[in-house]
């Protein structure tokens, strides 16, 4: 049960689509006995649905970022209430809709969240307090407050809470020791974790109440949630820039703060791309002077690479010596982006 068409293909048929589709995600950590059935289970209902994007399925539960016709949104939402373990599941809609997803991916993994942790690092029974998006506004400013960034160094490159720390990571599996290590010494102080739509911070939270942090927050939802709400009753964002996504649209903006730097002229932008080269396919920030000198490349080598014929290029990739490498960035963490970007799409 796997789709075959080509990635044209797909664009083609979504582009004849007659409605409306609707971005959402929805996590929830619980015992499951048996993903591959329930893998199989939902690949068949949500193709009959017309239903695309990418979910994970584990033993320790479901992890599904959609992208669903809008007349089958009840529809789809009732069908995942009516599993038994996921009765109360929430589920969240994007900030700024676009074509998020070509094709669905149902994928059966060890963890929903690719932390790498040992278990006896954490216990899933004693996580943080969720705090609703206005709570954690008012708890942030309260003395003794600090707000953790619990995403990867890319994503808060674009966008962030103001005043939050920012770990210094670049795989997820690198993420909670060097968020303990950062701590270290604040075991006492009010500890507010946030991320996209609050996954990740299920873990981490109970990874650090386990290390010996007395008060752990976390912010329920996610950006998501809290650009949703600070929308809703009007007040202003303490979050600013944009909530990265894993998506196609890589970016939901939530404030007009630009925070990013390009990473070929350093002039403030937050538009990630993947590199246009796909033997690059790096994931890098670029401005609208810098794709167009490029062509949408990270570097002016994979731009020379793509003017070549097909064989060419072909025949250079195969060739292990002389594989067309990436430009020579100066950013430290180009290799890595790479990499950890591919494991999510
Ligand atoms: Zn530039
Ligand atoms: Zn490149």
């Amino acid at each position: 049960m796997y789709n075959k068409k080509s990635k044209i293909e797909l664009k083609k048929s979504l582009k004849r689509e007659s409605f409306n589709r609707t971005t959402c995600s929805f996590y929830k950590y619980c015992f499951i006995d048996n993903p591959e059935d329930l893998r199989n289970k939902l690949y068949s209902y949500l193709i009959e649905q017309d239903i695309l994007g990418r979910i994970y399925v584990s033993k320790e539960g479901i992890n599904a970022q959609i992208s669903i016709p809008e007349h089958n949104v009840e529809n789809f939402k009732s069908y995942i209430h009516s599993i038994d373990v996921f009765s109360d599941i929430k589920f969240k809609h994007a900030v700024e809709e676009g074509a998020s997803f070509i094709k669905l991916k149902i994928l059966v993994r060890d963890e929903i969240v690719a932390y790498k942790v040992p278990e006896e690092s954490y216990d899933m029974n004693k996580t943080g307090v969720h705090l609703k998006p206005l709570d954690f506004n008012r708890s942030i400013k309260e003395k003794d407050a600090i707000i953790v960034d619990m995403r990867n160094y890319y994503e808060s490159e674009v966008g962030r809470f103001k005043n939050a720390i920012i770990p210094d990571a670049h795989f997820s599996k690198e993420l909670l020791p060097t968020v303990a290590k950062t701590l270290e010494g604040k075991e006492d102080k009010k500890v507010h974790l946030y991320c996209t739509g609050g996954i990740r911070c299920e873990k981490a939270s109970s990874y650090l109440i386990k290390k010996g942090f007395k008060e752990v927050y976390q912010l329920e939802g996610g950006i998501i949630q809290y650009a949703h709400d600070m929308k809703k009753n009007d007040l202003k964002s303490e979050f600013i820039g944009k909530n990265f996504v894993f998506d196609d649209r890589m970016g939901e903006r939530v404030t007009n703060d630009i925070i990013g730097k390009c990473h070929q002229c350093k002039t403030p932008s937050d538009n990630h791309k993947n590199c246009k080269n796909d033997a690059c396919h790096l994931l890098f920030i670029q401005c609208d002077k810098c794709a167009e000198k490029f062509k949408d490349c990270c570097s002016k080598a994979c731009n020379e690479f793509l003017q070549l014929d097909i064989v060419t290029q072909k025949k250079l990739r195969k060739d292990k010596n002389k594989k067309v490498s990436s430009a020579k960035l100066s950013t430290k963490f180009r290799p890595k982006l790479y990499k950890l970007f591919n494991y999510w799409k």
